[in-house]
């Protein structure tokens, strides 16, 4: 039953994670967690990505991956990786990478319902930039639902899974992380989550480095597909 909550791990130890109905703040991730991963928004962004590297390095595409990925996984984002060895300006890089046609994107009516039906807060923590995200959102037609977008700028840089941004969440916005869940396809990304008390939910969809790290010590649950997951929450199953 992947698309029911599940707990994917014995949790004698953490029973208050057992459920989420502690939850009074839904913290989601963006990108390939409020759509689906087969979209492959990122597979544009990625290519933009390589474009910007290629002609800052003045090498070849392929080249320019390697060093896309090689900081990617070293640093959290590829961004990270080019702000530490080449001074690169994140606006400048943000605006360039995120210039990409959001068409392939379609609005889930019963997701806008699902979250809009969720009872407290509601956020968003991203790798990204609030004005791509904001696209995003109103591509999808959720961005009246979402209080605020914590991003790379809020972060100062320091992208998940990085604690910082974590910690900003309850020091900077007031949430109360022991109430608070979070949303992401990334695995590696829910390991501060709850190590500093988040109740955890791996959208397992088959995103690129989304298994990465991935352990049943840091997820409370793991769903392939975000909706049919709400709407089980919602009924109380
Ligand atoms: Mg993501």
């Amino acid at each position: 039953m992947p698309d029911s909550p599940q707990i994917s791990a014995p949790l004698a130890s953490a029973a208050p994670s057992s459920t989420l109905d502690h939850v009074d703040c839904w913290v989601f991730d963006l990108d390939n967690t409020l759509y689906p991963a087969e979209t492959d928004l990122f597979g544009l962004i990625d290519m933009r990505m390589g474009d910007y590297i290629s002609r800052l390095l003045d090498v070849d595409a392929a080249q320019a991956r390697i060093v896309q990925k090689r900081y990617f996984i070293d640093h959290g984002t590829t961004l990270s990786g080019l702000m530490r060895y080449h001074g690169v300006d994140p606006h400048h890089f943000l605006d360039f990478v995120h210039d990409i046609d959001l068409d392939r994107l379609q609005a889930d009516p019963a997701l806008i319902g699902h979250i809009e039906a969720l009872p407290g807060r509601k956020l968003i923590f991203t790798n990204g930039d609030a004005p791509y995200a904001r696209r995003v959102l109103d591509r999808l037609g959720l961005s009246h639902i979402f209080e605020l977008i914590h991003d790379i700028h809020t972060t100062g840089y320091r992208p998940k899974p990085d604690p910082h941004g974590y910690a900003l969440l309850r020091d900077e916005y007031g949430v109360n992380l022991n109430h608070a869940a979070f949303f992401e396809d990334m695995a590696r990304n829910l390991k501060p989550a709850k190590a500093l008390g988040m109740t955890t939910i791996w959208l397992n969809n088959g995103s690129e480095s989304g298994h990465v790290d991935a352990h049943e010590d840091f997820i409370d649950f793991e769903t392939h597909h975000l909706t049919p997951f709400l709407q089980n929450i919602l009924c109380g199953e």
